[in-house]
Formats: C-alpha cells, sequence, structure tokens
C-alpha cells in the first residue's frame, strides 16, 4: 500500500505539473482530491492494511494531501500570472508605432466663395441678411412686381409646396422682407446669401443652387453706384484688370435693369472656348430698384432710390476655379473637394 501511494505522488504531481489551464487544474484536483479521486479512495481502503502499517499510511497519505494541495495553489497561480501576461501581451500599446492619421475637414468651395463674396461687400458697408427658404407666393413673386398673370412666372419653373408657398426661386424676397423690416425711411446695405430652388438638372444647372442678392436703397442712388459697386466687386474677386459691361436686359423688379458681363478670365479678353469667343462672360443680373417693389416694402419711390442684384454662387466659383461641371459641388467626391485645401 505504501508503494501504491508513491505511485499515486509520482503521478499527482506529474498531472499537476502538465495542467495546461485552470479547467485542467481543477480536474486534475477532483480526480486526485475529490470524493472519489485517488487519494481518497486510497485511504479508504486503509482498513485492508496491516494494523501496525495503518498510522504511517495514514500520516504519509496526510501530508501527500497537504502537499498536492499546496502544488495546485502554486500551479493556479502561475496559471493566472500567465494568463494576465497573455493579456496584457494582447493589449499592450507600442509606443513606436507610426500615428493613424486623423483627416481633417476643410470647407467646401462654394463656402469660401461665399465667405469672400460677404467679405468684399462688409467690407463696402453692407450688412448679411437672411430669408426662408421656404417663401410664399406673395415675397417670392407679387411683392417683386411678378402678378399672378406675369409671363416671369413661366420663366421660372417653380417647387410649389401648397398653392401659396413654394421653395424660393430665388434670394430677391429678402429684399421684400428686409425693406419691410427698416421703412419707410431707413437707408439699406444688406447682402442676402442662401439656396435657391428651381426645376433645372444638368451640367450648368441644379435644383437647388446658390444665389447672393444685394440691395442698396438710400436718398440718391444712382445707376453709377450699382455700376461702381460691381466693378469693385469683381476686381476684388477676379484680379485688379477685370473689366465688367453691362447690357440691358429685363427683370420685373427693376428698371432699368442689366446683364452684367466680366472680361473673359480664361483669355482676358482674347475669346477662347470658355467665353464662345466674345472675350466676355455673364456673371450677374442688376438694375435700379423698381418703383413698385419700393411701394409694395413702405418706401416712397419719389424719396429713395435703389440698385439691386443677384449672383450665382456656384457660377463665380466655377469661374475662379475653373470648374466645367456645376454637379461636381454636390457629388461629395472627396478626390474633388480636397483639392481646395
Ligand atoms: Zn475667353
Amino acid at each position: 500500500m505504501l508503494t501504491k501511494l508513491k505511485d499515486l505522488e509520482k503521478d499527482a504531481k506529474k498531472s499537476i505539473e502538465e495542467a495546461g489551464s485552470l479547467e485542467d487544474l481543477k480536474e486534475t484536483r477532483v480526480r486526485l482530491l475529490g470524493k472519489k479521486g485517488d487519494l481518497t479512495t486510497l485511504l479508504r481502503s486503509l482498513g485492508t492494511a496491516p494494523p501496525e502499517e495503518r498510522p504511517v499510511i495514514g500520516k504519509q497519505a496526510n501530508i501527500l494531501r497537504e502537499e498536492l494541495e499546496q502544488a495546485i495553489k502554486l500551479k493556479e497561480q502561475a496559471l493566472k500570472d500567465a494568463q494576465r501576461a497573455g493579456r496584457w501581451e494582447e493589449e499592450r500599446i507600442d509606443v513606436t508605432l507610426p500615428g493613424r492619421p486623423v483627416e481633417l475637414g476643410q470647407k467646401h468651395p462654394l463656402t469660401m466663395i461665399l465667405d469672400e463674396i460677404k467679405e468684399i461687400f462688409i467690407g463696402l458697408g453692407f450688412q448679411v441678411a437672411h430669408g426662408p427658404d421656404i417663401e410664399s407666393d406673395y415675397y417670392n413673386f407679387e411683392a417683386l412686381n411678378i402678378p399672378s398673370e406675369h409671363p416671369a412666372r413661366d420663366m421660372q419653373d417653380s417647387f410649389y409646396i401648397t398653392d401659396q408657398y413654394l421653395l424660393r426661386t430665388h434670394t430677391s424676397p429678402v429684399q421684400i422682407r428686409t425693406m419691410e423690416r427698416l421703412a419707410p425711411g431707413l437707408p439699406v446695405r444688406i447682402i442676402a446669401p442662401g439656396k435657391v430652388f428651381r426645376r433645372d438638372d444638368d451640367a450648368t444647372h441644379s435644383p437647388m443652387f446658390h444665389q447672393v442678392e444685394g440691395l442698396a436703397v438710400d436718398k440718391d442712388i444712382s445707376f453709377a453706384d450699382l455700376k461702381g459697386t460691381l466693378l469693385l466687386f469683381v476686381r476684388e474677386m477676379f484680379g485688379p484688370e477685370q473689366k465688367i459691361r453691362l447690357r440691358p436686359s429685363f427683370f420685373p423688379f427693376t428698371e432699368p435693369s442689366a446683364e452684367v458681363d466680366i472680361s473673359c478670365i480664361m483669355c482676358n479678353g482674347e475669346g477662347c472656348r470658355v467665353c464662345s469667343d466674345t472675350g466676355w462672360l455673364e456673371i450677374l443680373g442688376a438694375g435700379m430698384v423698381h418703383p413698385r417693389v419700393l411701394e409694395s416694402s413702405g418706401y416712397d419711390p419719389g424719396e429713395v432710390t435703389g440698385f439691386a442684384f443677384g449672383m450665382g454662387v456656384e457660377r463665380i466659383a466655377m469661374l475662379k476655379y475653373g470648374i466645367g461641371d456645376l454637379r461636381l459641388f454636390f457629388s461629395n467626391d472627396l478626390r474633388f473637394l480636397k483639392q481646395f485645401g
């Protein structure tokens, strides 16, 4: 029986030593020291040993039990340490690795152009005004001298929401809203940037685009003030050598009205594909505020005069950056957008 005990000891120590995981070790413990474990079974059969050997065997067995408990405890600690070390290895931060680049956003080219436009006009004493994207028929048409039967309403195919409300087709309603606020006597100098909406969609038209409206109303404002203001704007935006040309045109809300061209920025007026060999590029519409528009906003056309203009922000960005397709502004293609950083 003492031999059996010796064998058990050898086998048990080997099993504990070889346990590869905490689970293995737990199983080994049950197999050796559990209620039906090897050592327990051996002790139960103590009664079959010769009486004089029993105390010796019992003593040896108890020593062995303690030794095994101790060995299991040590092994358990070793396994836990190894496990923790493994986890630590996985989570270890290698400070010598190169950093992951964090991409910085940048301004959209249209925002950049808009900022530039605002800065130029703020420098001239204009304030920035805003109006709602959803406009009433009255502000979008009626008050701008475009009555319901007027053919100009067909010129702008509009997105109507109800009979009375639509997505504004131009930023001109802000003229009316501003004048209503300041009438009858205060001078007006505003630009009104914002989104406008029309039923157009091709390389040079989008159903949504941006306009900047300009309006100045005061005593003795003349056409010369309009021309001087626009010339200064164009030279700030496109360079000091720029020329402008005004051609007679028609808008219901200005009289007289003009289309404003700048000398072609591609060929300096020599004539090229971009300007269709004319040497000029159209960039905005303008004119003197129609007396009826002044009247419907509460100003006395006998007392004050005013000029107004409206420009497309995309148009200016396309000219300034040489972009051929307007849809690029709205396609969110990073390869395109990153060129403007
Ligand atoms: Zn040209």
